[in-house]
């Protein structure tokens, strides 16, 4: 079967944006235990001659003891169990935060291979230095990318594929 490709990171850094952004139409919603606020979305995708199923999750919010957060992170913590690689959104311009240290350090237990993705570089002239700082996360190289704007996805790809 297909790998799996999830994408993780905390609220608001622009999962849903890329997932869709690399989706198109091709998006199923699977439901849950209820209860569970957020429900997985899995989509086809294709990238050059690579087919892969990507995951949406909620997001993790490391230290909440808010139920829905924790729920948030109980379902992100399934797909990284899932998948084949993940991708790790944080966000350029709240820059590098201590959440992502820790969901960092979540990624590594996994195990799991792990494409950091700093989202909202919507100017590459303007914001590129501001990426480096996530080299500070400790895993690896951080690929600029701008969900919205559909920047810098084609080099994220190339190295997720790589480790399929
Ligand atoms: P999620 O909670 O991680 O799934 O984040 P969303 O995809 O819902 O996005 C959160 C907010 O960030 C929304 O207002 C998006 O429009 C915005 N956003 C997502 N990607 C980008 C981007 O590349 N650039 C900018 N400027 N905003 C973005
Ligand atoms: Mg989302």
């Amino acid at each position: 079967s297909k790998p799996i490709v999830a994408i993780v990171g905390r609220p608001n850094v622009g999962k849903s944006t890329l997932f869709n952004a690399l989706a198109g139409q091709n998006i199923s919603i699977v439901k849950d235990t209820p209860g569970v606020t957020r429900d997985r979305i899995y989509a086809d995708v294709n990238w050059l001659n690579h087919g892969f199923t990507m995951i949406d999750t909620g997001g993790i919010e490391p230290e909440s003891k808010d139920i829905i957060l924790s729920q948030m992170r109980e379902q992100a913590q399934i797909a990284i169990d899932t998948a084949d690689v993940i991708i790790f959104i944080t966000d350029v311009r709240q820059g590098l935060v201590d959440a992502d240290a820790k969901v960092a350090d979540m990624l590594r237990r996994s195990g799991k291979p792990v494409v950091l993705a700093v989202n909202k570089v919507d100017n590459f002239d303007k914001l590129l230095m501001d990426v480096y700082e996530f080299y500070n996360l400790g895993i690896g190289e951080p690929f600029p990318i701008s969900a919205s704007s559909k920047l810098g996805l084609g080099d994220m790809l190339d190295e997720v594929v790589r480790h399929f």
